[in-house]
């Protein structure tokens, strides 16, 4: 079964799991729960900057921080990278103990607090891992835009389920996908990158 990224890199979703045969994103009340609450993560994290650039400049300058393309962790304890900085993230799961925090919510602030040290990557180190990493390619995928839409689309299918979720309160979209994030028992198969 083929595994595809939207959005950023780094989570993965079963293809069939998210799309139809005619690869369209199927509609999110049939998208089973795990891969959806990593959906609906996703949306709120891709336009958002990369956590170094964002250490770096804070958000006094954050127009200087490269969009983040690349995602590991947890949802709710996620990293966010731009590809220039996920060798600094490679180097710290492999070489630094950030192994450790897999599958743990600590994950996105063990790494922080390495990098606010003032600890980064060794020059050179790790940069073109992911095209190895993905031998099969990636199947045509509806563009960022489309997906968002998409989703945002299936909101309104599922409106109910997801008031429900937010404890009934009327909010806005984002803050129902926040809330709904927050409140659930996060235990994701999410990808890493390897040990090797
Ligand atoms: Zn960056």
């Amino acid at each position: 079964m083929a595994k595809v990224s939207i959005g950023l890199r780094g989570w993965r979703f079963e293809e069939d799991e998210i799309f139809s045969d005619d690869e369209e994103l199927k509609p999110l009340d049939e998208i089973p729960e795990d891969p959806r609450e990593r959906l609906l993560r996703l949306v709120s994290l891709v336009e958002e900057p990369c956590d170094v650039c964002y250490l770096d400049y804070g958000e006094a300058e954050v127009h200087r921080c490269n969009e983040a393309e690349i995602v590991y962790g947890e949802p709710e304890g996620e990293v966010l990278l731009c590809p220039e900085h996920e060798p600094d993230l490679l180097y710290w799961f492999r070489e630094e103990g950030g192994s450790e925090h897999k599958g743990s919510v600590e994950f996105a602030d063990r790494f922080h607090e390495w990098v606010a040290a003032g600890n980064e990557a060794p020059e050179g180190y790790g940069s073109v891992e992911h095209v190895e990493e993905d031998p099969d390619g990636l199947p045509d995928l509806p563009d960022q835009q489309e997906v968002q839409e998409r989703i945002e689309e299936g909101f309104e299918g599922e409106r109910i389920d997801i008031l429900e979720l937010a404890r009934g309160e009327e909010t806005d979209r984002e803050e129902l996908t926040e809330e709904e994030l927050a409140e659930s028992d996060l235990d994701l198969s999410t990808d890493y990158p390897s040990d090797r």
